[in-house]
């Protein structure tokens, strides 16, 4: 059967107050499927309230939005896996554009993020994807590969399994503007074959994230390379999110 995944990354949105009239608003429009697994990547200051909110779904993962690769110490205003893992976490993002861009996180620390989320036993959400002059100058595959090899160096062989890739362009974020489907497969195909030379066991999901909406989700995942989404803006409506869901 198809496995299909559904991510909502609520960035700095969705306080712990509101987090339990958002779960009982989608849970009372969204059943249980098999074969779609649901994530909720909520503020750190919402986690634990969202793994409570959920908590009874097995299909329902909570995780955060970032993490750092040290386990403690004095980083101000960041936020440990441990600490994550203790509110409830059971994964993470990491190098969301945001990250990258925004707050100017490298290649070579999404790669310690994920090897350090993974040593802790969690599933890593790895975002990859290119800006538009690199998509206009034609370098996006080379730009998602490169991102690709150092968020993963040092994957082990049975560490695989808790790997999610996300490919979100970053002209397509929040911006209203979507890959086409057509496109979207292109790129992820070559992130498939490129997770094949890094040595990836089982077939990796691949999500697609970027403006994604009710009106194109169905167009989306009618496309076979693309495993699930990654949607921002979108989730953060209960009612709207359950529907994205319900029509993927
Ligand atoms: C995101 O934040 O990962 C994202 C894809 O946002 P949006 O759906 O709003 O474009």
């Amino acid at each position: 059967m198809r496995q299909v995944i559904f991510a909502a990354n609520w960035k700095m949105h969705i306080a712990p107050a509101e987090v339990r009239s958002f779960a009982a608003a989608f849970l009372a429009q969204n059943a249980p499927s098999e074969g779609r697994t649901l994530w909720f990547f909520p503020s750190t200051v919402s986690i634990e309230a969202a793994t409570t909110a959920f908590g009874g779904r097995p299909d329902i993962r909570i995780g955060a939005q970032d993490v750092h690769w040290e386990p403690k110490g004095a980083f101000t205003g960041a936020t440990s896996i441990p600490l994550a893992q203790g509110a409830g976490a059971t994964g993470a993002l990491v190098g969301h554009s945001e990250r990258r861009h925004v707050f100017g996180e490298t290649d070579e620390e999404t790669g310690r993020k994920v090897r350090a989320i993974l040593a802790t036993g969690l599933t890593a959400m790895l975002c990859v994807g290119e800006k538009l002059a690199e998509r206009e100058s034609g370098q996006t595959e080379a730009v998602c590969l490169r991102q690709l090899r150092a968020g993963l160096s040092g994957v082990g062989q049975d560490q695989w399994e808790k790997i999610v890739i996300a490919y979100e362009p970053v002209w397509a974020i929040g911006t209203g503007k979507n890959a086409s489907p057509g496109d979207a497969a292109t790129v992820h195909s070559a992130i498939r074959a490129e997770l094949g030379r890094l040595g990836a066991t089982g077939r990796r999901p691949v999500l697609y994230g970027g403006s994604v909406n009710q009106a194109n989700i169905g167009q989306l995942l009618a496309e076979p390379e693309i495993n699930g989404v990654l949607v921002g803006g979108a989730s953060l409506d209960p009612v709207g999110w359950a529907r994205i869901v319900a029509a993927g």
